[in-house]
C-alpha cells in the first residue's frame, strides 16, 4: 500500500457575481496549476497528478480520485479518508455532497428528495458521499459472494465547531426529545449537547454517546445522509456559525467477518469530511465571533496542516529514512477523529478546492502552495 497522500486539485465554474473579476491569475490545465501574480510577469506553477477543471462533472471527480478503488482496500481491511480542503465557496460541499442546500425548496431539494427515492445516482449532481454509498454496497454485495464473508455497515455523523463535536445523527430518542418541544430550532443545540473525546486503548480516540446507525442497504444510507444534511443546516444556522467554520465528518464503519471465523470481526473506517473554510477567520472580519472562537475555530485545521505535512514528509522518505516524527495527532479534535484513518497504512485523498476569480488570489496561492507540499 502506497501511503503518499494523493491530492485533486478542483477548479469550479465561476460564478454569475464573479464574471467581473475573471480568472487571469489563475490558469490550469489536466496537471499543473499557474498563478499569475497581478500585473507581474512572475508566476508559480504547481504540479499535481489530476486536476480539473470547471467542466468536470462529479463522476469524472469521483474517477479522478479513484474512489471505487479505496472502497475496494476498505473492504480488504484498510482505513481511508477523504476529505475537501479550500476557502469557503470554493466548492468543497459541491464536491462532497453535490446539492445546494441552501435553496432548501428549489429543484436542489426535489433532486435530494428523488434520489432519495430510486438511490441510483439520479442526478449528475450528486456528490461523492452520496457516490460513495452506492458503491459500497454494491461492492460488499460481490464480495460478500466472492469471498465468503459478512459484511456489516454502521455511519455517524458529527461536526466540528471551535473545537466541540456535536452529533448531526440523532438517535429516536433525541428526535423525539426535540419534535416534542414547542419550538425546536432555537433549543437544538442545548438538546444536542456536546460530546467528549475519550480515548481507550481498544479504540483510541472515540467519541463517547456517538450516534451510529447500522444501514442494511444504500437506501437506508442515504436517508440517514440526508438527515444529518438537515440537522446540520439547523445546527449552523441556530448556532450563529455558518456552517464555513465547522467540519463535517462523516465515517462509514464496515465491519466483516470469514464465514471460517465468524468470531473474528475486523472494522475498518471510511471517513468523508467536508473541512472548514481554509480562510482565516480574521480576514474574513466575521463579526460577532469572540478571540476564544477564532482560536477554536481554526484550531483544527491548522493541526490537520500540521498531521499531513509529516506524514507526507515521510511517505516521501520512504517512511524510514529519518526517524519517525512526533505526529501531533492529540492537538485538534478533527486530527484526534481521524488519527486511525491517516497515515500509516490508510488511504489519504485531498481534494483541493479553487475558485477561478482574481479576488481569490490570495487564498488561491495559499491553497496551492499548502496541497503542492502534501502530496
Ligand atoms: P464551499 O462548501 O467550499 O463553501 P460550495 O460547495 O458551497 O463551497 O460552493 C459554492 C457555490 O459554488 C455553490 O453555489 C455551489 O453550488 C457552486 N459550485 C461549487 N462547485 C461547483 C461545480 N463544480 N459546479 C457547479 N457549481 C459549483
Ligand atoms: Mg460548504
Amino acid at each position: 500500500m502506497n501511503s503518499k497522500i494523493r491530492v485533486l486539485v478542483r477548479v469550479r465554474p465561476q460564478l454569475a457575481s464573479e464574471k467581473a473579476h475573471s480568472s487571469r491569475t489563475l490558469q490550469w490545465d489536466d496537471h499543473m496549476v499557474r498563478l499569475r501574480l497581478n500585473n507581474a510577469s512572475a508566476e508559480k506553477v504547481y504540479r499535481f497528478d489530476h486536476v480539473l477543471g470547471p467542466k468536470s462533472s462529479q463522476e469524472d471527480m469521483y474517477d479522478a480520485a479513484g474512489v471505487e478503488q479505496s472502497i475496494a482496500s476498505v473492504l480488504e481491511g484498510y482505513h481511508a479518508t477523504l476529505f475537501a480542503y479550500g476557502q469557503t465557496g470554493s466548492g468543497k460541499t459541491f464536491t462532497m455532497e453535490g446539492y445546494s442546500y441552501e435553496r432548501t425548496n428549489s429543484t436542489a431539494s426535489r433532486e435530494r428528495v428523488q434520489s432519495k427515492a430510486n438511490v441510483a445516482v439520479a442526478s449528475s449532481r450528486v456528490g461523492i458521499i452520496p457516490r460513495v454509498i452506492i458503491n459500497l454496497f454494491d461492492a460488499i454485495q460481490t464480495a460478500s459472494v466472492l469471498k465468503n464473508k459478512t459484511y456489516r455497515v454502521k455511519c455517524s455523523c458529527v461536526q466540528i465547531y471551535n473545537e466541540q463535536v456535536r452529533r448531526l445523527i440523532l438517535s429516536e430518542a433525541h428526535l423525539a426529545q426535540i419534535l416534542d418541544l414547542l419550538n425546536p430550532a432555537p433549543t437544538l443545540h442545548c438538546q444536542n449537547r456536546c460530546l467528549r473525546l475519550r480515548w481507550s486503548p481498544e479504540h483510541e480516540f472515540y467519541v463517547e454517546d456517538l450516534t451510529m446507525v447500522e444501514c442494511e442497504s444504500a437506501a437506508d444510507m442515504m436517508g440517514v445522509f440526508h438527515d444529518a444534511i438537515k440537522q446540520k443546516i439547523m445546527a449552523t444556522t441556530n448556532l450563529n456559525a455558518a456552517s464555513s467554520r465547522s467540519h463535517c465528518i462523516y465515517t462509514l464503519y464496515i465491519e466483516s467477518s470469514d464465514a471460517e471465523n465468524p468470531g473474528v470481526v475486523t472494522t475498518t473506517k471510511f471517513c468523508l469530511v467536508d473541512l472548514a473554510g481554509s480562510e482565516r477567520i480574521m480576514k474574513t472580519g466575521a463579526s460577532g465571533v469572540t478571540l476564544q472562537e477564532s482560536i477554536g475555530i481554526n484550531k483544527s485545521l491548522f493541526v490537520l496542516r500540521q498531521v499531513i505535512q509529516i506524514l507526507s514528509d515521510e511517505a516521501s522518505n520512504g517512511g524510514t529514512a529519518l526517524a519517525k516524527s512526533h505526529v501531533p495527532y492529540r492537538d485538534s479534535k478533527l486530527t484526534s477523529l481521524l488519527k486511525h484513518s491517516l497515515g500509516g497504512n490508510s488511504i489519504t485523498i485531498m481534494v483541493v478546492c479553487l475558485a477561478p476569480s482574481d479576488l481569490c488570489f490570495e487564498e488561491n496561492l495559499s491553497t496551492l502552495q499548502y496541497a503542492a507540499r502534501a502530496q
